[in-house]
Formats: structure tokens, sequence, C-alpha cells
């Protein structure tokens, strides 16, 4: 899933300020379960702005919509007219969601209300972590399903650096190794061969390196 985490409020307050008519965007996939931006944190933030924004002697309309997901120009047309109306619209969607509302309607003015942080994973109530970097061509067939991209510190690809001590990463003793972890998968499993093949040089014209990322299925198309 996508990660995120609201903006500070005074980040948010400086965003809508001038603004008399605001509508805050909740989506409901991602950001829902990660608690940043789903149909409860809409009205907590709502609830936050009235208050803040009255204090400051304005009379500001915050309006609320959660749509079930953000990043589809199908569901946002369920409340273009809301979209429409307002001076500006706070999404509370990943960045995705905020260009999907952007480009949808060229006119409207749209800011993010999120900070999207990494594409992750539910540890532990309360806990996301990194698991994917999203570098478009994924090799955790030879990794025990562990990605050295995303969680290796330096993104190694064949094995620890020489910083790994006691099974964590040298960047912080809270983080495991990644390629400890690695190892200790594989090992379980009974494929350590997997970790004496030599990985060749990544091709990273498949990730960001390689520009803006497009996928066409022929077959889908109408
Ligand atoms: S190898 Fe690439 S696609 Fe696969 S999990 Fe890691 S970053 Fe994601
Ligand atoms: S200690 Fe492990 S996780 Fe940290 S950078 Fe080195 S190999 Fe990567």
């Amino acid at each position: 899933m996508i990660v995120g985490e609201q903006k500070p409020l005074q980040e948010i307050k400086d965003m809508i300020a001038g603004a008399e008519k605001v509508l805050l965007l909740g989506c409901g996939t991602c950001v829902t379960i990660c608690f940043a931006g789903g149909e409860k944190e809409v009205g907590i933030l709502a609830s936050a702005l009235r208050l803040a924004t009255r204090l400051d002697g304005k009379e500001v309309d915050i309006r609320e919509a959660t749509v079930q997901r953000q990043c589809e120009w199908e569901y946002v047309d369920e409340v273009a007219d809301q979209i429409q109306e307002a001076d500006i619209v706070v999404s509370l969607a990943c960045g995705i969601g905020v260009q999907t509302v952007a480009e949808r309607f060229p006119d409207v003015w749209v800011v993010p209300g999120l900070n999207t942080s990494f594409l992750g994973q539910p540890v532990e109530q309360g806990v996301w972590s990194e698991r994917c970097a999203a570098c478009g061509n994924c090799l955790l067939m030879y990794t025990g399903g562990i990605c050295p991209i995303a969680r290796c510190s330096k993104s190694l690809l064949n094995g620890p650096c020489g910083g790994s001590q006691n099974g964590k990463c040298e960047i912080n003793p809270e983080v495991d190794c990644a390629w400890q972890l690695i190892y200790d998968r594989l090992s379980r499993l009974g494929r350590l061969d997997l970790i004496t093949e030599n990985m060749p040089a990544k091709d990273w014209s498949t990730s960001r390196d390689g520009g803006p990322r497009k996928i066409v299925r022929e077959d889908l198309r109408i």
C-alpha cells in the first residue's frame, strides 16, 4: 500500500490562506488504512481548521468529502460539483490522488494535505514500514521475497556491506540489515545457493532513473 502522513496543521493552514470555501477531499483506500487521509481524518482536520481559522477571526467555509479512490477519475467525478465549487481543494490522498484531481479539474486549485511517504506494509498496529521502491523490475525471486532495494540502506544487490553488525544496519541499530534477513530466509528455505549467484548491475532504466513510467496493455485498451 501507499503510505502517507498528514502535513502539519500550520502548513495546511498556510496553504488555504485567503480561501473562503475549502474542500477537504479524502480517499477511501491506502491512506484510510494508514489513518492519514480517510473520512475520519477529513473530519478531524476539518474541525481543527474551523477552530484555527475562527481563532484568527476568519470565517472559512470548510467542507468535507471522501471518495473511494482518489486516483481514478470515475470516483472523483462523483464529487465534481463540490470540487468545482471550492476555492481550494486540500487533497488528503497520496500524490497520485492530488494529481488526478488537478488533471481532471484544470481550473481548480488543488494542494496536498499529506506527505506521501513510501510503498509499505503495516507491520504492527500503528507501524508502517517501507517494503518496495517500485523499481520496475522485481528481483524478489533471488532474495527470498525480501527487497534489497527498499530495505537495504544502500540498495546493495550482492550481499551486505561492511557495516552490518549483529544483524543490524549501520545506519541505525534499530534497523534490520536487509542482507541478514535475506540470508536467514534463504537459509531457512534451503536456497542459500541463490546468494552465491553474482547479480549483474541492475538496469535502473525501469525505475525513476528512466524517467516517467507508463504501462500500456494493448489487450485492455478500447
Ligand atoms: S525489487 Fe523492485 S519491484 Fe521488487 S520489491 Fe524491490 S523495489 Fe519493489
Ligand atoms: S548494513 Fe545491511 S542494510 Fe545496512 S547498508 Fe549495509 S547491507 Fe544494507
